[in-house]
């Protein structure tokens, strides 16, 4: 079975846009403000992206472009002043950023209310107690997929490869809450291969093209590939699709698997984020 994240993602994406066609009969638009600094080719395409699918579910989308050579006091102005800004409910500072800016101390500076990503300590940390409010995009978006295709994770073994902060950590720990045992791989993690065949899910979070083939997992394996690797111009993903496709039960493709369930659940956290803005302050 292929995880179709772009046919399950628009599904959702429709009924956002309902609620939000309800919702501004009686209150503002929600509204997500990108920052982005400089010109880089992927960087700019997935802000074409998460503007575009922000504006299909009638959210206001607005993009705070800067040249590559801006100083860090300017973008950490700009977002003080977004994170005063009424009318703002989330934020992205859309990641890498030249080195000349500092990225943590930038990251940081987003008010964990406005925090679109998932990414703030705050929110991390509630979400470590087993008490998200939000929670980072793309391990949201995986297991809004795994719901919306009806897997069920209770009592599996689920084997993450790669342990960022944005995906293969806090995903350990969302699928752990939904009930499956855990296993963490990295860098250092001897004999790869013992550990991935184990995996009744497996997810794959590290960038590297095809470094899981069908040789490393088992039958009826669900597969949630991460990866986004570049190659001369064609996407692909950490997992050899092709490969891994007969063995598996369930397998995302890449492009067109995480990549769109993680813009929707962007556009989620925003929403909720907006929930807590308008609505709780009309209570
Ligand atoms: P990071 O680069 O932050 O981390 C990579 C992880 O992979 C690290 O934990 C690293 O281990 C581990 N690793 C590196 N080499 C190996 C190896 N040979 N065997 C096992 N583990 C290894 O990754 P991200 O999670 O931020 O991103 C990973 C990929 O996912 C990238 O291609 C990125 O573009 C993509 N991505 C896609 C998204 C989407 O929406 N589809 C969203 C976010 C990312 P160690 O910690 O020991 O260094």
């Amino acid at each position: 079975m292929i995880l179709d994240g772009k046919k399950t993602a628009k599904l959702q994406n429709d009924i956002l846009k309902n609620k939000i066609a309800e919702d501004v009969k009686q209150w503002r638009q929600p509204h997500l403000a990108i920052i982005l600094v400089g010109s880089h080719p992927a960087s700019l395409s997935y802000i074409k992206g998460k503007l575009k699918a922000a504006e299909s579910v009638g959210m206001k989308a607005t993009l705070h472009h800067y040249e590559e050579n801006v100083s860090s006091d300017e973008i950490y102005n700009k977002i003080k002043t977004l994170n005063q800004d009424n009318d703002v409910d989330g934020m992205i500072l859309q990641l890498p950023l030249p080195k000349n800016l500092d990225e943590e101390i930038l990251t940081k500076a987003i008010d964990a209310s406005k925090d679109a990503d998932g990414f703030h300590v705050m929110n991390q940390g509630l979400m470590y107690q087993g008490k998200p409010n939000i929670k980072p995009a793309t391990p949201y978006g995986m297991t809004l997929l795994l719901e919306a295709y009806n897997i069920d994770v209770k009592g599996k073994h689920a084997v993450i490869v790669g342990r960022s902060n944005i995906v293969g950590f806090p995903i350990a720990r969302l699928l752990m809450d939904m009930g499956a045992t855990i296993t963490v791989c990295h860098s250092k993690t001897k004999d790869l291969a013992y550990h991935t065949k184990q995996a009744d899910v497996l997810v794959v979070s590290v960038g590297k093209k095809h470094l899981i083939d069908a040789s490393m997992v088992k039958d009826g394996v669900v597969v949630l590939d991460v990866g986004i690797n570049k190659v001369d111009q064609k996407l692909f993903g950490d997992v050899n699709y092709e490969d891994v496709y007969e063995k598996a039960y369930a397998i995302t493709p890449v492009p067109g698997g995480v990549g769109p369930m993680t813009i929707h659940a962007l556009l989620l956290n925003t929403y909720h984020l907006y929930e807590n803005h308008v609505k709780i302050m009309h209570k």
